[in-house]
């Protein structure tokens, strides 16, 4: 196949002799308490078919309703994105046989969706993209095979299949950008940006909990590139079902990777949906070309039009939250932060948790450095995100308090993060149990730093002589002899006052 490479062609090469163009397609399960076309409940981890009904079960007989909620959902998010709301639109049905999919169709829009053209600015190292958003549309999910038996989990060498129905008829909705151009060597960046952009204003919305790692925000990132001043754009491919911000940047650039490859070779990328892989970070070909889809869209007769009415998109409209770029531009101004430290808080999620910390009595700075050092190493190396921390808001004020007042210094503030992580109790518990407070008693401090200057006598010489430079030297012995527990500006104070004396 001509499809797979031998080799790459860097990426900062490649994308300095070629123009990426990408394309974004989220597909978001919305929050709502019920499907979309019928009354199931949407609970996450029900027993394996107990939330089904002749409708999601396509039943013969059975008519679909649709779910007024999902609407209104669908419509918040249209808002938001700046987008058209159609005053009136139709389902469409989507034709294919799957065994997931007990209709053999699926409700979906297609050439008349609910929102169209809008867009959502987003910001790469100091330079702002906007995206163009071409639709939003709705549509309901399919169930979930299980395939049981076989080494891959694929169909393939399974010894049986089984098939749970509960996803079926969840509401989904997909928002699709326009081709996104001019990105240069930023397009793997602006990519990951646009997804945390959309994924934080669809949290604030409220109207998906966006957990990629539980598949409830998916994206299908479209890559194509093309010689520079061509007078059109490359061929593009489309990588299917990329679940983590990380992977969705990674997906981009090795596709950047392999496509110039092909084209330096001569050869021509192939139009087709791609498979990436999270442990190599690869994708591969996936669907070819004699499987493609002819899937027979036509409106759906079982359901009537939507047709919302105008003063209802006004009372939606005028319920919409703040967003986030609004947000961050309020918090930045309250809180004296740089516009770079504000990007770097809204891409490890934690704005709400430097928030809730400044609530809590901390100085902005301090919420920030704590989340985004200490705490974002802890939650990388668990694997986790900040929030699942377990560790709150509340308890980093209390350590940042405890080093305001002298209490700690930084040294040992991290030492009481890590045992309040581990479950040993509230920061001034930490500190009572196991003795980590600053030691500021001079009698303390004064016995080690005879000691200090007893077991260095050329260095205190030097002092004497007026090289104060060479203080470190003692205040590095004080230091390590109280296990980094004194005070550091005390003890600089007791070594030149006892060598002046
Ligand atoms: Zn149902």
């Amino acid at each position: 196949m001509t499809t797979e490479v031998a080799h790459l062609v860097p990426f900062d090469e490649a994308v300095s002799r070629y123009e990426p163009v990408i394309g974004l397609e989220t597909h978001v399960e919305l929050g709502t308490a019920t499907k979309m076309f019928c009354g199931c409940p949407t609970t996450f981890g029900l027993p394996p078919n107990s939330a089904v009904c002749p409708v999601c079960l396509g039943l013969p007989g059975s008519l679909p309703v649709a779910n007024r909620a999902a609407i209104e959902y669908t419509i918040r998010i249209g808002l938001a994105l700046h987008c058209t709301i159609a005053s009136w639109c139709r389902f469409a049905r989507k034709n294919y046989f799957y065994p997931d999919m007990p209709k053999n169709f699926q409700i979906s829009q297609y050439d008349e969706p609910l929102c169209t053209n809008g867009w959502l600015d987003v910001t790469v190292g100091g330079q702002s993209f906007r995206v163009g958003i071409e639709r939003v549309h709705l549509e309901e999910d399919t169930g979930k095979s299980l395939h049981v038996g076989g080494a891959t989990g694929r169909i393939h060498g399974a010894e049986y299949s089984l098939v749970d129905y509960n996803r079926a008829g969840i509401p989904l909705v997909e928002v699709v950008t326009k081709p996104i151009p001019d990105t240069g060597a930023l397009a793997a960046e602006v990519a990951r940006s646009y997804v945390t952009e959309l994924r934080d204003l669809l949290r604030a919305l409220d109207v998906s909990d966006v957990r990629m790692e539980e598949g409830s925000l998916r994206c299908d990132v479209n890559t194509s590139l093309a010689p520079p001043g061509a007078a059109e754009w490359g061929t593009r491919t489309e990588t299917k079902n990329v679940n983590s911000l990380r992977s969705v940047e990674r997906a981009v650039r090795f596709e950047i990777e392999r496509q110039a490859g092909l084209l330096d070779a001569g050869l021509r990328v192939v139009q087709e949906t791609r498979h990436f892989h999270e442990d190599t970070g690869t994708t591969t070909s996936g669907r070819s070309k004699e499987e493609a889809q002819d899937y027979r869209y036509f409106p759906e007769p079982d359901l009537v039009p939507v047709a919302p009415p105008e003063s209802w998109v006004a009372q939606i409209r005028a319920s919409l939250p703040e967003l986030p770029a609004a947000r961050r531009a309020r918090l930045q101004a309250t809180w004296g932060l740089s516009a770079e430290n504000m990007t770097w808080l809204s891409n490890a999620s934690a704005l709400d948790l430097v928030d809730q910390t400044v609530a809590a009595g901390a100085a902005p700075a301090d919420a920030s450095k704590w989340w985004l050092g200490e705490l974002a190493t802890d939650a990388n190396r668990r694997g986790i995100e900040l929030a699942d921390l377990p560790i709150t808001p509340a308890q980093v004020a209390r350590v940042t308090a405890l080093v305001k007042v002298g209490t700690l210094n930084d040294k040992l503030a991290r030492q009481v993060l890590e045992a309040v992580l581990a479950g040993e109790g509230e920061p001034d518990e930490v500190v009572a149990a196991r003795g980590l407070a600053v030691v500021t008693d001079d009698s303390e401090l004064a016995a080690a730093v005879d000691a200090a200057i007893a077991a260095n006598p050329d260095v205190a010489a030097k002092i004497r002589d007026g090289k104060t430079a060479a203080v470190g030297a003692l205040m590095g012995a004080v230091m390590r002899a109280t296990k980094g527990q004194a005070d550091a500006p005390r003890v600089r104070e007791l070594i030149l006052q006892r060598l002046s004396e």
